[in-house]
């Protein structure tokens, strides 16, 4: 099997999307935005052995490296499109490709996606993604919106996918919905699409919601105050704070994959609209100051959130 084979193969599904005038086959894709829209683009790489195990299933490793593009769509509030795949094998594996195509097709027809491109190489298994999406002239979410008085909220809960990893490399087996949370996050596009204009900055909690909102503070150049207590948990990682008092798996965790997000005190009743409307848990955690620092009232732990290097 060659190159052109594989992709025919495996990656050759058919479009449906009306604005993809080409896709896989040529030497570039082409598609059109509407008018008055933005193109949005993000770009993310999964590594085994650093973003998952040496013996993660093609099934989950396809859902997930599609999932954490389209949650950086999310942040964006943009509307996701179409992807580019390029895909590192160490081997050609037929029954990999086949569980791996399966699953991604499976995740891009949930999610309204399209592959229009990418490549193939050998090398150690890497997985990078970069979706494309379009927006509203001018409606991004940005990180650098934020400004004293601003709420801080996060979706849906946090660090179920970090007890996940932990109980994994402490040789504990970990519960069927820790190990959904962290293999299949949910991106909060309807939600982040619905917060144009409502939120006044936003960014999808990868690292740690610590260091992740503290992008978004240096970004805005404001500081905030957030309080332990009031963070969203579900019931293995609320017992696990209570029997520990250990708070660094909802705080610096990561591979949550929720949003964090600002927004004026006025926008309240529209956010808890939004949160019934689209059965998204939205939950109030702070607000935003101009002290330049990040406060975590509950929590004197190390800031320990994930690092690339
Ligand atoms: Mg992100």
């Amino acid at each position: 099997m060659n190159e052109f084979d594989l992709i025919q193969g495996y990656f050759n599904w058919k479009l449906n999307d009306a604005s993809i005038e080409l896709g896989v086959g040529d030497d570039a894709a082409i598609f059109n935005l509407d008018p008055g829209h933005q193109l949005i683009m993000s770009t993310d790489t999964l590594v085994e052995g650093i973003h998952f195990f040496k013996d993660a299933s093609p099934i989950d490793i396809a859902y997930k490296s599609l999932a954490v593009n389209l949650s950086d769509i999310a942040a964006m509030g943009g509307v996701a499109k179409c992807y580019t795949l390029s895909l590192t094998l160490p081997k050609l594996d037929k029954d990999w490709l086949e569980q791996f195509s399966t699953s991604l097709k499976e995740s891009s027809e949930r999610f309204r996606v399209n592959l229009i491109g990418g490549d193939t190489t050998r090398g150690p298994l890497n997985i990078t993604i970069s979706m494309m999406g379009s927006i509203e002239i001018n409606s991004a979410i940005k990180r650098s919106g934020a400004s004293a008085g601003d709420d801080i909220y996060v979706t849906g809960s946090l660090g179920a996918a970090a007890l996940c990893l932990k109980k994994i490399n402490e040789g504990v087996k970990p519960s069927e919905s820790e190990l959904i949370s962290l293999n299949k996050p949910i991106p909060r596009l309807e939600l982040g699409s619905a917060l144009r204009n409502i939120a006044s900055s936003c960014i999808d909690i990868s690292d740690g919601l610590e260091q992740d909102l503290s992008h978004i503070l240096k970004s805005s150049n404001v500081g905030a105050i957030i309080y332990s207590d009031k963070l969203p948990l579900d019931n293995s990682v609320s017992n696990y704070v209570k029997d520990s008092n250990d708070w660094s798996l909802p705080l610096c965790g990561g591979d949550d994959y929720e949003l964090c997000f600002t927004a004026g005190k006025s926008k309240r009743k529209k956010i808890k609209e939004l949160s019934e409307g689209l059965k998204v848990r939205v939950t109030r955690i702070g607000v935003i100051n101009n002290q330049k620092e990040l406060e975590i009232v509950g929590y004197n732990g190390p800031k320990s959130s994930y690092q690339h290097f």
